[in-house]
């Protein structure tokens, strides 16, 4: 079975894991403050806050906002839960904007048609590892007085022009296990906002300033400095990484780029892709259907994804749910039917991608 995705770590890993095992110190500490200051510096933000987990890093970032019952955040339908949840925890209400077909993201005509007076936020999700269209958001968050939340957790070195994904003000990373650079749990939120970094770093402690000096009322976020061990060879190393990923994304759109019914993921002007994951929609024309082609590739041993089979809110656990207003979203639903993601990791071989491409156009073949 050729995997969707992998973790591949390194002697440098290794070592300073055992580092900070034979420290002593294996809770937060300067490890962490490494990692912070490295990712900030990589990225163009003036603050980086690592906390335990991507979904942990939303709740924070929308928790220093001060959001009231009844206020607004916009996002898109066509996610990962995490986004949803995090609104719904910060007592926020969620509003939905349509994506877009040409880069999976949030469409930001949609989202001018779904402002209100009540909205603070504008929530875009770099899927997939592309970034959504900034220029645009950040016009309509300017003239609206709204701020913007970037979910980064898969988009960790995309660019839109010369910005990288989170330098827009407020934003957040996952460093889960499936994710381009991972610690198995993690999280890193970042800002310009020297007000707004400093809260979240007393958030993330209980609230503490100075020993028992609770400002406000805090938690529990906190990474580990074993975890940040993990993470700081892969990020000193992460542009050869993802340099692979680019160089398998491209050699899999060369070879199915004659498959009828198959489009395979466009990078649009101006934006760097850092191939989190590799889509493909799978079209009518193709005369099979995502979810027998997911079936078909599995049989023949090739992992696939399928990033989204649902709306986020298109599930009993939300219906009715008083804080989510659910709206007609076509593009987004059909991007539920047609998504599929094929292998893109680093770790792939010439010939598995050669399978992979080759099985595609095989099992479309045989079906139309
Ligand atoms: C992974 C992910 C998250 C949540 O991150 P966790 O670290 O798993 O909590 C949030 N949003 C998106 C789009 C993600 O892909």
């Amino acid at each position: 079975m050729i995997p969707i995705t992998t973790v591949q770590f390194g002697s440098e890993e290794e070592e300073l894991v055992l580092e900070v095992l034979r420290s002593g110190l294996i809770a937060q500490g300067p490890k962490v403050a490494a990692l912070e200051a490295g990712f900030a510096e990589a990225y163009g933000s003036k603050h980086a806050i690592a906390v335990n987990n991507g979904t942990t890093a939303l709740i924070a970032a929308l928790q220093v906002l001060d959001l009231q019952p009844g206020d607004e955040v916009v996002t898109t339908p066509f996610t990962f839960v995490a986004t949803l949840n995090a609104i719904l925890q910060a007592g926020a209400t969620a509003v939905f904007a349509d994506a877009r077909l040409d880069d999976f993201n949030i469409d930001p005509e949609s989202i001018a048609g779904a402002i209100t007076e009540r909205t603070k936020v504008i929530a875009p999700v770099h899927l997939y590892g592309q970034m959504a269209d900034m220029d645009k958001i950040v016009d309509l968050a300017r003239s609206k007085g709204l701020r913007i939340l970037e979910d980064s957790a898969q988009a960790q070195g995309a660019q839109f022009g010369e910005r990288f994904a989170g330098s827009y003000g407020l934003a957040t990373f996952s460093l889960y296990a499936t994710k381009n650079m991972t610690t198995g749990e993690g999280g890193i939120i970042t800002t310009d906002d020297d007000e707004l970094a400093d809260r979240l770093r007393l958030l993330r402690n209980q609230g503490m300033r100075a020993r028992y000096q609770y400002e406000l009322a805090g938690s529990n976020y906190r990474l580990t400095d074993l975890q940040a061990a993990l993470a700081l060879p892969q990020l000193a190393r992460y542009d050869e990484t993802v340099a692979k990923r680019r160089r398998n994304a491209a050699y899999l759109s060369n070879a199915l780029a004659e498959v009828a019914g198959i489009v395979t993921p466009r990078v649009l002007d101006d934006r760097t892709h850092v191939w989190h994951q590799y889509t493909i929609r799978v079209t009518e024309e193709s005369g099979i259907t995502r979810d027998e082609l997911s079936a078909k590739l599995l049989e023949r041993g090739v992992g696939n994804g399928v990033y989204y089979p649902k709306l986020v809110f298109d599930y009993d656990a939300y219906a009715g749910h008083p804080q989510i207003r659910v709206s007609e979203v076509p593009v987004a639903a059909r991007l539920t039917r047609e998504a599929l993601s094929l292998p893109v990791h680093p770790a792939l071989t010439t010939d598995e991608l050669d399978t992979i491409a080759g099985a595609v156009a095989d099992i479309v073949a045989g079906s139309r």
